[in-house]
């Protein structure tokens, strides 16, 4: 695609970026194929393909509007068409580059400001995410039905004991899932600790950025990516650790894009290329390497196992983070069928449930419509428990349903 961007912007690592990665689309729209709100919507602007051609517009020098905005925030980050796109357009990082430009240039609603500092606020602090889930959770039995279904039941803690091993990783909890499914963090040490590998971990860590950074607040998450670097720092540099983790995918493919969203930064560049080059999903973690590896670790992990519910039929929906944000595919499936779960398939895998981040609240009609058309799909084959692998579809997905849904590892204890 020809590009003729503001000279100005151009100088700019960002202006750079943005023409080159402009430049490797070449406007076939295969992605719009593939796109969940383009395939509900109809709108070609609420497809890959139209939010590039909006986003080139506004860096060439036309005036966005509040409706350029609109298309753009309506885009759940998905991904789906990067992986779709035969040329490989970094479409997610266009995104970041034109939605930063777009937002300084037009302003947001009263209410939508509120809004996006709201759930800033809350995510952010642990005292009062943790007052309100407590308060919510003791309510619960009196609630409305719509606000039962938002808040999760409080889990039965897991025990485990630590024991100390050569092999180390970097365990990070998020901001959110510690108080409301401790069990999945828990269900990894106990994972890993059968394969020998501790768990270390670092002070508590709020949020991983990803939270300010889809809601617009790019100097704050900047500021959170820095303080999380200087505060593994020092649990990385003696080399002692062979990969930093998370359960959550979605904060997982936040922190491999630190090297990106730092690259043009003089004092931690550096640190957040290792940071990301470090960043494994523990499904990277347990079935990477040779295959008899691959094979040992499997077998060591249902040696100890202690679960008696693998004569269940599952359904394993691959968070968008996991599928299209790292690439991740099929890695976890052979895991659980090795396990003896029976693994039900289900159309449109790779679409998106609508959780997104904030993007539940931000854009609930389109979410609402995109959880329904997954739960019906999930549900065709009546399965025992769905399974994912990242707390917001986890949290999603419960929403909408009285099937139990579980991260995978749950299901290896
Ligand atoms: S992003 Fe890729 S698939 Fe979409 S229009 Fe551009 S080149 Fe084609
Ligand atoms: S990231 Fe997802 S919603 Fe956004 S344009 Fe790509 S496929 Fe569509």
């Amino acid at each position: 695609m020809k590009t003729n961007l503001i000279n100005d912007f151009l100088q700019t690592p960002e202006g750079i970026e943005a023409d080159k990665i402009l430049r490797s689309c070449v406007h076939c729209g295969f992605c719009n194929a593939t796109c969940p709100t383009y395939q509900l919507l109809g709108d070609e602007l609420d497809g890959p393909r139209g939010r590039i051609y909006l986003i080139k517009q506004a860096l060439e020098g036309k005036t966005p509007s509040r409706q350029t905005q609109l298309h753009l925030d309506r885009c759940l980050t998905c991904r789906n068409c990067e992986s779709t796109c035969p040329s490989g357009v970094r479409y997610s990082q266009l995104l970041n580059i034109g939605r930063s430009v777009i937002n300084q240039k037009v302003s947001r609603s009263l209410y939508q400001k509120t809004l996006h500092l709201t759930l800033r606020k809350l995510f952010l602090s642990r005292i009062l995410f943790t007052l309100l889930l407590k308060t919510g959770q003791t309510l619960k039995p009196t609630l409305p039905a719509f606000l039962k279904s938002s808040i999760p039941e409080k889990q039965n803690k897991l025990h485990y004991i630590k024991r100390l091993h050569d092999r180390k990783i970097l365990l990070i909890s998020g901001c959110v899932q510690p108080d409301l499914k401790p069990n999945i963090d828990t269900a990894a040490k106990i994972i890993f600790d059968r394969l020998d590998i501790e768990c270390i971990e670092p002070p508590e860590t709020r949020c991983c950025g990803a939270l300010s950074h889809h809601l617009n607040a790019e100097q704050e998450a900047l500021t959170i990516i820095r303080s999380n670097i200087d505060n593994w720092w020092p649990l990385i540099k003696n080399d002692q650790i062979e990969a930093i983790c998370m359960t959550a995918s979605g904060c997982g493919v936040a922190i491999k894009e630190y090297s990106q969203l730092l690259a043009s930064d003089k004092d931690y560049a550096h640190k957040a290329q290792i940071i990301s080059d470090l960043y494994r999903d523990p499904i990277e973690i347990i079935s990477t390497g040779n295959y008899a590896d691959k094979k040992t670790a499997i077998e060591q992990l249902i040696k100890g196992r202690s679960t008696s519910e693998t004569d269940k039929t599952i359904a394993f929906h691959p968070p968008c983070t996991m599928q299209h944000g790292m690439q991740i595919k099929n890695l976890v499936e052979p895991v659980l069928d090795h396990f003896g779960y029976s693994l039900l398939p289900f159309k449109d895998k790779h679409l998106c449930c609508g959780s997104a981040g904030t993007y539940s609240i931000t854009q609930k009609e389109i979410s609402q419509q995109l959880l329904s058309n997954k739960l019906k799909n999930i549900e065709q084959n009546d399965p025992d428990i769905i399974v994912t692998a990242n707390i917001g579809c986890h949290l999603h997905l419960q929403s909408g349903t009285d099937t139990p849904v579980k991260h995978w590892l749950e299901l290896l204890i």
